[in-house]
């Protein structure tokens, strides 16, 4: 059997004057009402103006290399700045895919051209980007896709559709996942290719979907017969598969999954802490207990990056235990929330918990499914 470990990483004092660094920046964003702790906030908070401000604090593309805009820290002081913004709620959510994800996508397999012209706009949080992957039959099993990119005498011509594409409407890229070329006998997964997409571009239509909140922050994403330059391909022709392997572990890699409603559980114990005390210490000790196992574990995901490995199976192990923990959490709150009056909830609190019932049943689908997750670790533990 083969197994999988998280080695056990201590943060430096150095990493903790970074992150006092970071706290008390925030602090001050929220004394000047700069914003308001939202729930879910790297998906339904997006202010381009302060991704700007991280920009210039060195704050975001902060690994990448400095000959592109980068900042070439550590993937551990990332880490850091990214766990503090998320525990605050603050509105990181214009940026954060490009941050997390499309940033390192072109640079590892982008064209001199394409990093130059791109990764500087990103570190600067001037250039935002969405995920184009899913399609209205093709999620979990995303070797279907069928949004097809064929070769022209100038470039490619791009016909397809893709959904659920978070934040589309408010960005400057999508990495498209399409297929260019037949799938093998042997290897359905051959044949596909990533695109990087202008969302400027003429025949490109992002129409909103609302979710159950009735917010729109993901969309369908319509490529009717459109025309890209040669240099729109990431990566090589046909590798497609690997790159999007190497992107999902990215995009589950991260303390959001299990951050995403800090915000709420900390206003919680702020506002009732005599409450709880009385009768719910023992909900929140094993909350608290929980959430410090999963911050241990995800740091030391971010020091396997750091080392160069590829944590795709750690990734998918906390991004599944984050999702049941939050779920778990809101849970347990709800059920203590029946002994307070409703006069005695403040108005931002009750709306952190309103948005924390309505979005995390989706924690589940985003970014894979739970049966998928299962299916890497099963896969990674030889039982099956
Ligand atoms: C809030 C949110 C944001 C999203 N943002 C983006 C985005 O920005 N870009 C993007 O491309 N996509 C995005 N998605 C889409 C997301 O990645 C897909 O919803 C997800 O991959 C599941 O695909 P599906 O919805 O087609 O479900 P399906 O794949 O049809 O799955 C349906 C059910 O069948 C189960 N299932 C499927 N295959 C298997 C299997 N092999 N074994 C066992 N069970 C299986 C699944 O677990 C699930 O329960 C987002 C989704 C949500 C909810």
């Amino acid at each position: 059997m083969s197994k999988f470990t998280f080695p056990s990483i201590k943060e430096t004092n150095e990493l903790s004057r970074l992150r006092l660094e970071v706290r008390k920046f925030i602090t001050e964003c929220i004394n000047n009402n700069e914003f308001i702790p939202a729930a879910d906030s790297w998906v339904f908070a997006a202010n381009p103006e302060f991704s700007k401000k991280l920009g210039s604090k060195g704050w975001l593309g902060m690994s990448f290399p400095k000959q592109y805009g980068g900042n070439e820290r550590t993937a551990l002081e990332r880490y850091v700045v990214t766990e503090e913004l998320l525990a605050s709620g603050a509105p990181v959510a214009a940026h954060w895919i490009a941050d997390r994800q499309s940033g390192s996508q072109v640079l590892r397999y982008g064209t001199e051209k394409q990093k130059l012209s791109i990764i500087p706009k990103i570190s600067s949080g001037k250039c935002f980007f969405a995920i184009g992957m899913s399609e209205p039959d093709s999620g979990s099993d995303l070797a279907s896709v069928k949004t097809k990119a064929t070769k022209t005498a100038v470039g490619w011509n791009l016909e397809g559709r893709k959904i659920w594409s978070t934040g589309a409407h408010l960005c400057n890229y999508m990495i498209v996942l399409a297929r260019t070329g037949p799938p093998s006998d042997k290897n359905r997964h051959e044949g596909l290719s990533q695109f990087l997409v202008d969302l400027s571009l003429p025949n490109v239509n992002i129409k909103g979907i609302p979710d159950m909140t009735g917010q729109r922050h993901f969309n369908e994403t319509l490529f009717d017969n459109v025309e890209l330059s040669e240099d729109a391909l990431l990566g090589e022709e046909g590798k497609g598969w690997s790159q999007v392997v190497g992107e999902l572990a990215l995009e589950r890699s991260g303390p959001e999954r299990f951050l995403s409603h800090f915000t709420l559980l900390d206003r919680f114990i702020n506002e009732f802490q005599n409450k709880l005390l009385k009768s719910g210490s023992n909900i929140i000790g094993k909350l608290i207990a929980e959430l410090q196992t999963l911050r241990r574990m995800s740091f030391s995901i971010a020091s396997m990056l750091q080392n160069g490995e590829s944590p795709e199976t750690q990734a998918a192990f906390v991004k599944e235990l984050g999702n049941k923990f939050e779920k778990t959490m809101v849970e347990s709150l709800r059920e203590f929330s029946n002994i307070i009056p409703l006069y005695e909830w403040p108005d931002q609190l009750q709306n952190l918990f309103e948005d924390a019932t309505l979005r995390i049943p989706s924690n589940s689908l985003r970014g894979g499914t739970t049966e998928i997750m299962k299916g890497i670790i099963a896969r990674q533990l030889g039982l099956r």
